[in-house]
């Protein structure tokens, strides 16, 4: 019998899982810097969650759901996105009593039944941030402004931040309708798929890859040009506060959210290195969303980044975030006593957080010297019988190829002298 991981789906293997633990650990910091908490919801839902009523037609919940019943019967949905789940537990735990606005980040494995190929998968990670019951334009510019800066902390710069507004519930409606009048007129040009959206999703229409859509779409009335005032305003300011940060964009009216309650700023991250899937993150306004999910007219705004598509831009930068790490000691044992007295020794170390390491396959001393050669060990020292006799043993730099004769007691304090913890 032979077993492979599921069609789309990844082991993260070492070392490259260093990567992950170190995009993680930056992304903790910097997000507390800009005081989010962490929220963490559960991996699977009631399908009703993503599902709502009529009306719901992205190719997400449409096609790329993974739905099942559970043993009662109950429709379960691994989460295909985090916002649902963050914006369903505010609710649920009554969140919106609390001082406001609330701003969490959340980090997980997210679920699409979609075609995998680069930087597509069905199981993939996002980490993303929600800010929630403030509609001040200033948060919109922050989002996106945090978004960046993590990248920047990888050392990517190079990428075209698109910025747009998709409007709300008074204005869009109107440019819906020209919008469809519009693509009702140059219907055969439409690709079929958008031939089914201009009734039940026009927007999409707007950001459908197809040629012979694109150039139909060219000439589509911009969603820009048909803002109300309050829409108009709230866009500018968050321009205006992106101009403040320095931050540069470009205004693409047909970057779309195709949902209802999409409203207000839109925008996306794109890395032009990555091909087809070029998107790092992307995210918007959803001010009609908890009203959609708990009957509450509380607005929000978030983004979700694709770990895997981030590393693939570092990867096509040559950008390497993590230096491959060695060990500290490796203490190479002759005998069944030197080993016990070694991993004693190893206890003392590892507490104080030396990264040590011995032999698990009582192989001979040059075999044990070769594992400490593969795991980059700094020091290595070699324990027999002669050595626990006279409590002592020689000390090895394995770089500089120095020695010293060191106590066996001493041990502790010889590798606190030689190797510097402050720095690791
Ligand atoms: P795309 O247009 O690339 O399908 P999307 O609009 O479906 O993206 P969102 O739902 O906004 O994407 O998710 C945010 C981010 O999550 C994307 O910008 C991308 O980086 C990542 N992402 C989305 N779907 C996948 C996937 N199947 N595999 C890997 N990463 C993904
Ligand atoms: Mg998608």
């Amino acid at each position: 019998m032979k077993f492979n991981a599921p069609r789309g789906t990844n082991d993260i293997l070492p070392p490259e899982i260093e990567k992950w633990q170190y995009i993680e650990e930056i992304t903790h910091k910097l997000f507390k810097n800009y005081n989010y908490q962490e929220i963490r919801t559960p991996i699977f839902e009631y399908t009703e969650l993503f599902q709502r009523g009529i009306g719901e037609v992205t190719d997400i919940v449409e096609k790329e759901m993974y739905t099942f019943e559970d043993k009662s019967g109950r429709s379960i949905t691994l989460r295909p996105e985090g916002t649902a789940s963050v914006i369903r537990s505010f609710l649920e735990n009554k969140i919106y009593g609390q001082a406001q606005p609330t701003k969490y980040y959340y980090i997980g494995p997210m679920f699409r039944y979609e075609r995998p190929q680069s930087g597509r998968f069905r199981q993939f990670h996002q980490l993303g941030v929600e800010a929630i019951a403030s509609n001040d334009p200033a948060l919109d510019a922050e989002i996106i402004s945090l978004g960046i800066r993590l990248l920047e902390k990888f050392g990517l710069e190079d990428f075209e931040l698109h910025l747009n507004s998709v409007g709300c519930k008074s204005c869009r409606p109107k440019y819906m309708e020209k919008l469809k009048t519009f693509l009702t007129k140059n219907k055969a040009e439409l690709c079929d798929k958008c031939k089914e959206r201009i009734e039940r999703n026009p927007l999409r229409v707007l950001d459908c890859k197809n040629q012979s859509c694109q150039a139909v779409i060219k000439d589509a009335p911009k969603i820009t040009e048909h803002l109300c005032e309050e829409c108009e305003l709230h866009f500018s300011e968050v321009q205006s506060f992106l101009d403040v940060l320095n931050i540069e964009y470009i205004i693409n009216p047909l970057l779309v959210r195709g949902l209802d309650y999409y409203t207000h700023t839109a925008f996306e991250i794109k890395d032009n290195a990555l091909g087809a899937q070029n998107t790092v993150f992307g995210g918007g306004r959803y001010n009609g969303l908890a009203e959609e999910i708990g009957n509450r007219d509380i607005p929000g705004i978030g983004f979700a980044l694709g770990i895997e598509r981030l590393l693939l831009s570092l990867q096509a930068k040559e950008i390497n975030i993590v230096e491959a790490e060695g060990i500290d000691l490796y203490i190479t044992v002759i005998g069944e006593k030197a080993k016990k007295e070694a991993f004693r020794l190893l206890d003392i170390l590892r507490k104080e957080e030396f990264k040590t390491e011995i032999d698990y396959l009582d192989r001979s001393v040059g075999s044990q010297m070769k594992s400490a050669d593969r795991m980059n060990a700094e020091y290595t020292i070699i324990i027999g019988e002669n050595e626990l006799n006279n409590n002592s043993a020689t000390i090895r730099n394995m770089k500089s190829g120095n020695e010293a004769e060191i106590k066996l007691s001493n041990l502790l304090k010889e590798m606190k002298q030689r190797v510097d913890k402050g720095e690791k």
